[in-house]
Formats: C-alpha cells, structure tokens, sequence
C-alpha cells in the first residue's frame, strides 16, 4: 500500500505560543517538536485554557487544579519551555464563542507569536473515536482568535497600556489531526517527549489504565508519522494559514 507523504513544517520562525485546553494536551505527540524546536533558539510559551482540574476522578478539582498546574510547568521545562499560563476556564465545559475568542485574542496580542500552536480540533481522531468537547471549543476559538487579534476594532478594549493589535502569525498548527498533511522530525527529541508526558504523574495515574506505557504509546503514533515523512520519529500537525491569499 502506498504511504500518504508529509510535507516538512517550516522552520524560519523565532516564536510560538501554543494554546490548548488541558494539562497534558501537548504532551501526547507534540512536546518532542517543542523540545526540537526551543533547542533550535526558538522561543516558545505555553497558554493552558482550563488547569485539568475535572480530569481525575478520585481528586476534587481544587486540589486538582494545583497538581495538575504543578505537572504541567515541569513538563514544559523538559522541553525548554519556562512561560506557561493557565486562563481558568472551566474544565469539561468550555464553550466555543466570543468570550473564550476573547481570552485567547489577548493572550495572542501579549506574546505576538509568528506560530500558534493548538490540538486537534476536528470531530474524530481518524477512527470512530470522537473527539472532546474541550479540544473542539479550543482549536476553535485559537483560528477566530488569531484573526480578531490582528483588528484593532475587535476587543479593542484590550488595547491599553501599550497592547497594540498582533496581526503577524502566519499560521495555526493543529497537532494529531487526522488530516494532518506536514510533520516534523522528532527522533533526537523523541525522549524529552516521553519525559514530558511522564511529568503528568498523577493524571496517567489517575487515568487508571493497567500497564499503559508512556513511550510505547508514544512511539507507535512517532513511528507512523516518521515513515510518511522518511525519518524514524515525527510529529504530525494540521497547518491553517493565517496570511490571505495562500
Ligand atoms: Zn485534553
């Protein structure tokens, strides 16, 4: 059977903001890019939309919260990331709309990326299995909101204290969507990747799943992605141009 080929993501940026809902979100396949990547000099910072604190059953959410806020930062400093911001929006119930564009159109406007990084938005992962509410609502919002970032008439209350419209990112990356059409190498970043991901000890506890691996699960989906881009390890991302007329 012939390999659909990946085309390689750009790498002539200096900065990344990558925005999702959850603790952990970057950690199942894109953290070994972001490791790639800030060892390349590029400045990359991580915005968390809800702190996970609906995501461990025997753990009520304000304890949550703290451990899971706790993991995260560790997780994004295996991968050379210092900066991560939590916004405290409502874990499992978040919604797509103005409000959250909101939110995320200011955070865009503070850090004035050239890339915004997200998750999958799309309603599957490619199987039957569908997507979560929160990751839909997210990935939403961050393509509406890089848009409203760059128009000084949206959220122009924003625009005090120096805050200027931030119309330069050139494009949103959605990472594991299952119509992803580039990828990047990963293979000498792959273990600060796996790393990554077990920085979230309690939540992959929590989860309950009996002798789940996290370099394992990693690698199958690295591996896959790495044979459609001619390497060993890749990850996959979805690529939304910002700029008009591509
Ligand atoms: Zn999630």
């Amino acid at each position: 059977m012939e390999i659909e080929k990946l085309e390689p993501l750009p790498e002539d940026w200096d900065r990344a903001l990558c925005v999702v809902a959850h603790p952990d979100d970057l950690e199942f396949g894109a953290a070994a890019a972001i490791a790639r990547w800030t060892g390349q000099g590029k400045t990359v910072t991580y915005c968390m939309v809800t702190s996970g604190e609906a995501g461990i059953d025997g753990l009520a959410p304000d304890e949550c919260r703290t451990v899971r806020e706790a993991e995260q930062v560790e997780s994004a400093r295996i991968v050379g990331v210092s900066e991560v911001e939590f916004l405290h929006q409502p874990d499992g119930i978040l919604e797509y709309g103005v409000p959250l564009r909101r939110e995320i159109a200011h955070v865009v406007r503070r850090h004035r990326p050239d890339i915004v990084i997200t998750g999958n938005f799309r309603d599957t992962w490619g199987g039957v299995n569908l997507n979560q509410a929160d990751h839909i609502a997210t990935g939403r919002a961050v393509v509406d909101a890089v848009r409203d970032a760059g128009n000084r008439w949206v959220f122009a209350e924003q625009l005090t204290d120096g805050l200027e419209p931030w119309g330069g990112v050139r494009a949103v990356w959605a990472a594991g969507s299952p119509v992803a059409g580039h990828a990047v190498d990963t293979t000498d970043t792959f273990d600060a990747g796996v790393a990554s991901l077990e920085a979230h000890r309690a939540y992959i506890d929590g989860l309950g799943w009996e002798n789940w691996d996290p370099r394992e699960f990693l690698e199958g989906f690295a591996r896959q992605t790495g044979q459609r881009l001619g390497v060993a390890f890749a990850a996959a991302f979805e690529v939304f141009p910002m700029g008009w007329g591509e």
